[in-house]
């Protein structure tokens, strides 16, 4: 049974009613282009779908292209259900769950039978399924409450402003009914004031979303000269999360973040930068440094980096290669894929570039096809980005390697201007002396109006190349 769903109590309902029942949700990312939704649907098998009524123009146009599915059902009141729709059978979730008892005798299921699905982006090619198991799912629930994870418990007032149509809201759905706390949805409204208000009224204790979504909420709340009363931690992740917003959650709202890294394909949870006793009392800077790192491999997950012969690299935190990783709640296959499994001797290669420090810090430097290699040394776009999103008149900054005659390819860093700034190239690229080595300064800065993003919010760049294909270095002077 498919979803196309906001975070909200009906979709939580469907969380356990379709899985608990033995049946597999899916929930699908409604940011996909209507094509792409399609084809997932088919390619899932899915026999129901149940969506929030603000997804009916992108079920009308699918719905016709989805001949598998029986049953379509709107997630409102009997009243609510949408008129001359041109769904057939368009039912409302009330009714449909009217017409059923209040009891129900749960059946006992094999613990590695499937319990949900869930599609990655697909930036490149058609999306892959990846199918959780009851026993993953657990097994991620447990990890992802542990103290030096999530740090969940009865306490706390959780707002999931992930989405539970991807990665499951980093399990965070599962997680919370582990440890009894208060669950607080944001639907639709994911806009700062709204975030904001949710945040203040509901008390909400502890938080979890990726970047941009942060970014919106503190935008708001500087500008308006507000502050964070209740909120106490953050969980970011999804992309690199800068530093500036780190400062700003911590310095000026006391809010401690923890950074994570995870994936689709690991339910999604793989490391979160919690520190050490060791590390309590260093000096601000030095922590900060290790605060940003993605952190250490939560308990259920084994990590390693190798170089390009498959070697693994030594944890010092300058050695640099292809993240592995294997543990309980890692994909062994992807659904329906006739092709041999992606794992290497046992192991899941992530697609991400990165540094383990001795402590067990794993750092991301890149996405293996994002990686810039100039001269033989390779530069960190994340690093790129995170300098100049901390400069006040940059919105968003995508940094990306060229071509380059001498030194095979060099940075330049794509950047959309916050509105009314009226900073210069020059002036950003001074920016960045004394905070990057030489080499490691963009050559360029090209300004536009937007920056492509996927369905997931992360910046594609695959897209950005494409639109900068006609792009010539500047002649050095
Ligand atoms: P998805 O499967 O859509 O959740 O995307 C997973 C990918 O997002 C990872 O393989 C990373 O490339 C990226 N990612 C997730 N978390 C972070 C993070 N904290 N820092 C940098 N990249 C991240």
């Amino acid at each position: 049974m498919a979803t196309l769903a906001w975070n909200g109590y009906r979709h939580l309902e469907l969380y356990y009613g379709v899985s608990g029942s033995g049946r597999v949700l899916h929930t699908i990312n409604p940011r996909l282009h209507p094509e792409q939704v399609a084809w997932i649907v088919s390619h899932a098998e899915d026999q129901v779908l149940a969506f929030d009524t603000s997804f009916l123009p992108m079920v009308q146009s699918i719905a016709g292209k989805c001949p598998g599915v029986r049953l379509w059902i709107a997630l409102c009141e009997k009243d609510q259900l949408p008129v001359d729709s041109g769904i057939p059978g368009l039912l409302s979730y009330e009714d449909w769950i009217d017409g059923h008892l209040a009891e129900y005798p749960w059946p006992d299921l094999d613990e590695n039978v499937a319990s949900s699905l869930c599609y990655t982006s697909g930036t490149t090619g058609n999306p892959k399924g990846v199918l959780y198991s009851h026993r993953s799912t657990l097994l991620h629930a447990y990890a992802a409450a542990w103290p030096d994870v999530m740090n969940l418990s009865a306490r706390d007032s959780v707002l999931p402003v992930v989405p539970m149509f991807h990665v499951n809201a980093w399990g965070i759905p599962y997680s919370a009914a582990l440890v009894g706390c208060k669950l607080v949805f944001p639907g639709p409204a994911l806009d700062g004031k709204s975030v904001y208000e949710l945040l203040e009224a509901e008390q909400v204790s502890f938080a979890a979303g990726v970047p941009t979504v942060w970014q919106m909420l503190l935008g708001y709340v500087e500008a308006n000269g507000f502050k964070l009363n209740h909120l106490r931690r953050t969980i970011i992740g999804g992309s690199a999360c800068p530093p500036s917003m780190m400062d700003a959650f911590r310095e000026r709202h006391g809010v401690e973040v923890l950074h994570a890294w995870g994936m689709t394909e690991m339910s999604p949870v793989g490391t979160v930068g919690t520190l050490k006793n060791k590390q309590i009392a260093l000096p601000k800077e030095e922590q900060t440094a290790v605060r940003l790192k993605q952190g250490r491999a939560v308990p259920g997950v084994d990590m390693k980096i190798v170089d390009d012969a498959g070697h693994e690299l030594p944890w010092d935190g300058r050695s640099c290669g292809d993240l592995l990783v294997k543990g309980g709640w890692v994909v062994k296959g992807y659904f329906r894929e006739n092709v041999d499994s992606p794992l290497v001797d046992g192991w899941f290669p992530t697609g991400d570039v990165a540094v383990i420090d001795a402590d067990g810090f794993m750092q991301i430097t890149d996405r293996s096809k994002d990686v810039i290699k100039s001269g033989g040394e390779w530069i960190s776009s994340i690093d790129v980005e995170n300098i100049a999103v901390a400069h006040p008149d940059v919105a968003m900054a995508a940094c990306i390697g060229v071509r380059h005659p001498k030194w095979d390819e060099r940075p330049i860093v794509v950047v959309v201007k916050k509105p009314g700034a009226d900073m210069t190239k020059q002036a950003l690229l001074q920016f960045y002396e004394g905070r990057l080595a030489k080499w490691q300064i963009p050559d360029d800065v090209v300004f536009v109006e937007t920056i492509p993003l996927g369905a997931t919010g992360k910046m594609l760049k695959s897209k950005l190349r494409e639109q900068l294909q006609d792009y010539k270095l500047p002649l050095p002077s």
